[in-house]
This record gives structure tokens, sequence and C-alpha cells, in this order.
């Protein structure tokens, strides 16, 4: 018999200037939740219009001892890091990186977005690395808004990008080093299915257009708020409006360690943050090579 998630919290996120002075949402972390093991962060940015020469974006900085995960509805984003990985990701487009054991990368809109202006809009998760993985070689993995897994409903009512883990048959190609969900839902109205998600795991979704009717008790969860899971076997997903709502599911089994973070390393220990700056100031994780072109 199936064991039906309720909503335990719900948390509005707040708004916060990032990088080089670009607006996030970010219900997490914050003043009333820290995190959502295994997960460290997320930021909506946008949907923003930019005017000619007025994008934003991150420049050089590092990360040590988790994965980034950027994923992008609208706008074009540009991507190098001291590894020598240099990529662009386009709308419906994701990158999983896994800082590892170290990298310093610049996230920043494309060079046609900083000129000419336009749309942006996207979201960064930080995913949290066991401590047996934590100083891993550092990984970057590219997916294509095509390689994205999509599959709906057979009502056609509920739409799914699959960018990690298994939705309405659809699986994603992406390695995580622990077991993820992390979908993207579009809610027509009328909409409403279960989405299994495995007992073990910890998560929340969080609504970035409309409203849904999410858990067994059907609370309602809007724009801009994160709904916290609590325990069960599958999801219900509603929506009982007339206009779409989208939604981020994200869910993944916890890792039960400890977490000391400072800015953009996260480790198990104080001990560790403190050689993650020593090495980070010595040079150890690198610099990102000028371009030629
Ligand atoms: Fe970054």
């Amino acid at each position: 018999m199936s064991s039906p998630r309720d909503i335990t919290r719900i948390v509005t996120a707040h708004r916060q200037r990032e990088g080089a002075g670009f607006i996030v949402r970010r219900p997490f972390p914050g003043p009333s939740l820290a995190l959502v093991d295994p997960f460290l962060m997320l930021d909506e940015f946008g949907p923003i219009d930019y005017r000619p020469g007025e994008a934003r974006g991150a420049p050089d900085h590092p990360h040590r001892g988790f994965e980034t995960v950027s994923y992008l509805l609208a706008g074009e984003f540009e991507h190098a890091d001291s590894q020598g990985h240099r990529g662009t990701i386009g709308a419906g487009a994701a990158q999983w990186m896994t800082a590892g054991s170290g990298v310093v990368h610049a996230e920043m809109p494309s060079h046609t977005i900083q000129r000419e202006g336009g749309r942006v809009h996207g979201f960064q998760l930080w995913v949290n690395l066991p401590a047996r993985d934590k100083l891993i070689a550092p990984r970057y993995q590219e997916i294509a808004r095509e390689a994205v897994a999509e599959a709906s409903s057979d009502d056609g009512l509920a739409q799914v990008r699959v960018l990690a883990g298994t939705a309405l048959g659809a699986t994603a190609r992406v390695d995580t080093r622990t077991p993820i969900a992390f979908h993207d839902w579009t809610l027509r109205p009328g909409a409403a299915l279960a989405v299994p998600l495995p007992t073990d795991f910890a998560g929340f979704v969080y609504v970035f257009s409309g409203a849904a009717e999410v858990g067994a008790s059907r609370q309602r969860v809007s724009d801009g708020q994160l709904g916290l899971l609590g325990p069960g076997d599958e999801l219900r997903l509603a929506n009982p409006s007339d206009v779409s709502t989208r939604l981020l599911l994200i869910a993944g089994t916890p890792l039960g360690e400890p977490v000391a973070r400072y800015g953009p390393f996260v480790m198990n220990t104080p001990a560790e943050i403190e050689q993650a700056l020593r090495d980070y100031q010595a040079g150890k994780m690198g610099v990102i090579a000028a371009r030629r072109d």
C-alpha cells in the first residue's frame, strides 16, 4: 500500500544580492531553513529582462566539497573553469559541476546577452558530497536541452523534465554521487498525479509560477514558496487553478554527516574549511586560463 507524503513546512524565499550584483530568490539557506540534507542551497535568478550592458554574473570564484547544478529556462550563460572546461548553457539546458577537491570558475551571461540584453531565468542548486567524495577530482557534466529526459502524464496535463532520477518512465542521464531526483514539473489546469519517491529521500517542492496543491492534505504552495516533504513513498501534485503551475521537485538520500560551510566551501569540519582556504590562497584550485579568441 502506498503512503502519501505531506508537506511539513512552507518557507517563503527571500531576496538576496549575489555575484557581481544580480538578485536571486533564495528559499534556503536562510534564517528559518539552513539546508535540506543533502541540498545546501537553491537560488532562482530572474526571470529578468536585462537591457544592453546590464546583465550581471558571477566572475571567478572557487568551490570545494560539493556540486553546483545550473539549470536555465531562458537566456544563455557562459562557463569557464580552472580545469579548462568551457561551455555555453542555453535555455532548457543544465550543467552539473562536481567541484570535488576544488575549482575556480566563472558563470557569466553570454556575451550576446551582455551586449544586447535579453531575458534570463534559471536556477542553481548546491548538492552536498559525502565525506568520502569531497576531495574527488572535479567533473563537469553538460546536459543539452535535447538531452534532458521529458515525459507527460497519460492525460497530457502534467509534463516533466527530468534533470536527475526518474519520473513518468523518463530517466535522466546525469551521474550523481548519491541518489537524487531533480524534476521540473509543468502542471496544466486540472492536472493531478502521484509521483513515486523512494522512502529514504528527503526533499522539497519549490513553486516558481502559479500555485499547486501538494501532499496528502493538499497544502497550497504558491509562487516563491518551498514546501518541505514529510515521510512516505509518493507525493501528490495537483493544480486546481485555471493557470499553469511550474515547480521543481528535488529530493535525495540525506548524508547525515556534519556540515561545515564557509562561503563557497562546504566540508565536514572547521579544520577542513581552514585547509580549503589555505589551498585556495596557495593557488591549488587553479586559475582560469585567458581566452585566446
Ligand atoms: Fe559558482
